[in-house]
């Protein structure tokens, strides 16, 4: 079963932006789903009317099952939200957030502790059930408005970057969390985020936007396998290094396609093997300063990249 379906969606903002362009996607029940694109790419545009906030211009949403034009109540009653800004109380524990959440979504009394038991319990979150949310980090924060998003058992949760500004810990932590979401209590989970790798790694499909529409859908497998190239990294210590060479390694590899990334000339190679040579004694014969060289398979950030970035759509 589908979790969501859009068709076409066009959303045009009175100022006259049309932020999306006739987007089509589709997200199964169950799944991980992750939205990809640079900013003014549409994404919050697009959370927003699955969300019920705004009404697409025209096109199609479809949401378990239901239309969005004419069952946006009930629609909004099977999903919860969890923004950049945490819609969590500062001033009150856990517990206390878990009680008020209960009466918004008017769960049976019978429930509310049963649920707020099993959260807690299952995400590990007992040490932090007493106190003010005001007293922890902004990664068990955001984990915490997770676990409170939960209490309405809502069968897509949207997470807007959930792990943004997090350190390596918490990002861990907040996976996991997100594993068991979708596993244990069987939500489906449409995200953004701006880590190419955190997409990879825990998104069962990914798609890829680009001016308001999809450029790219499919398994992070399959759309890694869409670059048939290698991928060389020339590292140099600087970006103005890289800049400065960059010309210099084109001019001998006329035929690839090549652009800076930090301080790192990538290279979508046909050849890597032969590619590696002549860019290494090319270096060694002038003598010029790198940092390393390597051959990799490309990642989803290098198929990104060259989605999002090359003028023509479509090229790979
Ligand atoms: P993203 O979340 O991918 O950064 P947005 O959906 O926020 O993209 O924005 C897509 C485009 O729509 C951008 O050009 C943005 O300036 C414009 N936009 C977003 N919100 C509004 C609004 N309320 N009114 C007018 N234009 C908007």
């Amino acid at each position: 079963m589908l979790a969501i379906e859009t068709e076409n969606v066009v959303k045009q903002y009175r100022n006259g932006v049309q932020a999306l362009s006739g987007l089509s996607l589709s997200v199964n029940a169950g799944e991980i789903f992750s939205l990809l694109g640079e900013n003014g790419a549409g994404k919050s545009t697009l959370i927003r009317i699955l969300t019920t906030y705004l009404r697409p211009t025209s096109g199609g949403v479809t949401m378990l099952g239901k239309n969005i034009y004419t069952d946006a109540a009930w629609i909004r009653s099977q999903i919860a939200c969890v923004a950049q800004q945490t819609s969590i109380d500062m001033h009150l524990s856990l517990e206390e957030n878990m009680l008020f959440q209960s009466r918004l979504y008017k769960i049976p009394k019978e429930e509310v502790g049963k649920r707020m038991e099993k959260l807690i319990s299952d995400f590990g979150l007992g040490r932090y059930r007493k106190y003010p949310v005001s007293s922890y980090s902004g990664g068990v924060r955001r984990r915490l408005d997770i676990a409170l998003n939960m209490m309405s058992k809502p069968k897509i949760l949207f997470l807007d970057e959930p792990t943004v500004g997090m350190d390596a810990r918490s990002r861990n932590s907040m996976w996991e969390m997100m594993k068991q979401v979708c596993n244990d209590f069987e939500t489906t989970i449409f995200l953004t985020t701006h880590y190419l790798e955190e997409a990879d790694s825990l998104s069962n499909n990914v798609c890829i936007m680009k001016n308001g529409k999809a450029v790219k859908q499919g398994t992070p497998a399959k759309l890694r396998s869409l670059l048939r190239e290698n991928i060389i990294r020339l590292q140099f210590v600087t970006g103005d290094e890289a800049k400065e060479h960059m010309g210099e390694v084109q001019n001998i590899l006329p035929q690839e396609e090549m652009l800076i990334r930090n301080s790192a000339v990538i290279i979508h190679s046909h050849d890597a093997q032969s590619d590696m040579e002549r860019v290494i004694s090319f270096l060694a014969e002038h003598h010029i300063r790198f940092q390393g060289i390597e051959s990799t398979q490309p990642t989803l950030e290098d198929v990104f990249l060259r989605l999002t970035q090359r003028e023509r759509e479509g090229c790979i």
